[in-house]
């Protein structure tokens, strides 16, 4: 691990050393080979999601095919560990020769555009010894994910004091928390429970999972039966992952299609799965029916049924509630129940962090985010020489790091080819009288972190040009074709390096 100071100047800047600052590592090196490049990263290791949650049982859910890179086959099971992630990210490293490209514990705190320089001016606090390096670099490449690390988003409950147990919310999980034998309550039924909830019991005495509303689930074998087959047959791995990815993609556009064409039935399929499970058991018109559309939220895949079959063995009930408030030994509901425990462990969603809580400026000038609106949700009005990496919710998120890292690659060639030193997305002059809009389309997606971070993301129009999208089955032909010469991107000549004295 390299802690070199970075130079002063660099070409691009990485920020994140995540699965997505990893992908654009590597396309860089592999399709800009004369680009020179750092990542920077405010954790001590790679791998961000993965590295920074360690609650019990903490796995993807969605498949590895998917979520892997296209360009390293993944030959484990399809729903895998962080630990089995975060492993197939170090080969990556390795196999690219990324490590000494990457500086850990350097967190970006500022960045402020130079239009006399055509440079970012970034400054980095080191973490270890507590200075704070200046950096200049042509572009920035924000792939520092979409929530704030290690600091969980937990609402105020009355009376959380008087709670004698213990309380700790999952993404600030620690390896020393003792759930052995003891009573738990999960709060939630999202991702983040449908993995802890199964994952404690059995060791704790028992496990409760409340949640105030319910959630839809997916549930099947931690197998992908093609790519088994394949294998059988003697198929060579690269060739296997190519295949299931396709099959991946196909059938989860499919899905989704389905989901907004004919979401009662939909509807009525998924919560079909889970009654034949645990239907004798629990009461699914209350705890498994949710009262929104499938896919308007994430879905959690549960692999094996691992969460159902828990409920059926008794180690795991389901309350459906509102919480009134802790007391000391649990949590009384409105409806006047108490829920007791020792421990109780918040599945409660994230705090958005809109670009890495950067400061941001333009010459000198603050910049608000929600005053500019979004390219296809990676570059942004006024804000020149700059990608973002937002990726999908209802695919694999990494899909959309790939296509993001080469177009930048594309864009990159491009500037350099003409002689460009500023590249900015602008409107199209038919787009400019559009009334811009938040982020995202609360009819198509509407988690409540989003929800609550709209008035500082940036804005959307009615135009799929200018807006994040979900739809990967889409996009993995339009991104590549994206022309870059026609109108949307605004360039300027380099301005010529001053000529150093004598
Ligand atoms: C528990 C959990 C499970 C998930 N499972 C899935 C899944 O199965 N499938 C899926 O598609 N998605 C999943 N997601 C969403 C997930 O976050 C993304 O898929 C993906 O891991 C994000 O990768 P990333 O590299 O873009 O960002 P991150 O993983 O968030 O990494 C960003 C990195 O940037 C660093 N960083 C941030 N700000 C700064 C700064 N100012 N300066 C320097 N460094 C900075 C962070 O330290 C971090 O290491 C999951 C999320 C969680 C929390």
């Amino acid at each position: 691990m390299s802690q070199e100071p970075l130079p002063a100047e660099i070409d691009v800047l990485i920020v994140g050393a995540g699965i997505s600052g990893i992908a654009a590592a590597v396309h860089l090196q592999n399709d800009c080979p004369d680009i020179d490049y750092a990542i920077v990263d405010t954790e001590d290791h790679f791998g961000g999601t993965w590295w920074t949650h360690k609650f019990p049982g903490i796995r993807s859910d969605s498949d590895l095919h998917t979520f892997g890179y296209q360009f390293k086959p993944w030959t484990g099971t399809p729903i895998a560990t962080a630990e089995a992630i975060l492993e197939y990210m170090g080969e990556v490293i390795d196999e690219h020769d990324l490590d000494r490209r990457i500086r850990y514990r350097s967190k970006v705190v500022a960045a402020d555009w130079s239009e006399r320089d055509q440079r970012w001016q970034v400054s980095i606090e080191r973490l270890d010894t507590g200075e704070t390096a200046q950096v200049s670099t042509r572009f920035l490449y924000m792939c520092q994910g979409y929530y704030r690390h290690r600091q969980g988003f937990l609402p105020e409950w009355p009376g959380m004091d008087d709670f004698a147990g213990e309380l700790v919310h999952c993404e600030e999980w620690t390896d020393d928390i003792d759930y052995a034998d003891k009573r738990v309550i999960v709060i939630g039924s999202g991702a983040t429970a449908a993995t802890v909830v199964p994952a404690m019991a059995g060791t704790a005495a028992h496990v409760t999972m409340l949640q105030r509303s319910p959630t839809y689930f997916r549930t099947g074998r931690n197998e992908i039966e093609l790519a088994e087959e394949l294998r059988t047959l003697g198929v060579d791995e690269a060739t296997v992952h190519d295949i299931t990815r396709r099959k991946m993609t196909y059938e989860s556009s499919q899905f989704t299609a389905r989901c907004f064409e004919e979401p009662a039935e939909v509807k009525q399929e998924l919560i079909g799965i889970i009654r034949e499970l645990v239907g004798d058991q629990v009461d699914v018109d209350t705890h498994f029916t949710p009262s929104y559309d499938p896919w308007t939220q994430r879905i959690a895949f549960v692999p094996d049924a691992d969460l159902f079959n828990a409920i059926k063995a008794g180690d795991v009930s389901v309350v459906t509630g509102h919480i009134e408030r802790f007391e000391a030994n649990g949590i009384r509901l409105t409806d006047g129940r108490l829920i007791e425990a020792d421990l109780i462990a918040a599945a409660t969603g994230f705090n958005m962090s809109v670009m890495g809580d950067v400061d941001f400026a333009i010459d000198g000038e603050p910049l608000d985010w929600h005053d500019t609106v979004t390219y296809r949700g990676t570059m942004f009005t006024g804000v020149p020489n700059l990608a973002w990496v937002f990726g999908y919710f209802r695919s694999s998120w990494t899909l959309r790091s790939e296509l993001v890292a080469n177009f930048v690659c594309r864009l990159l060639n491009h500037m350099d080819q003409h002689g460009y030193g500023r590249v900015e997305a602008e409107l199209r002059p038919h787009q400019r009288d559009l009334e811009p809009m938040d982020w995202i389309d609360e009819r198509d997606f509407n988690p409540a972190y989003l929800k609550r971070a709209a008035h500082l993301l940036p804005q959307r129009l009615d135009d799929l040009e200018w807006q994040h999208s979900q739809d990967y089955w889409r996009e993995k032909d339009e991104f590549p074709k994206i022309a870059l010469d026609d109108g949307v991107f605004a360039y300027r000549a380099a301005v010529q390096e001053a000529a150093s004295p004598a």
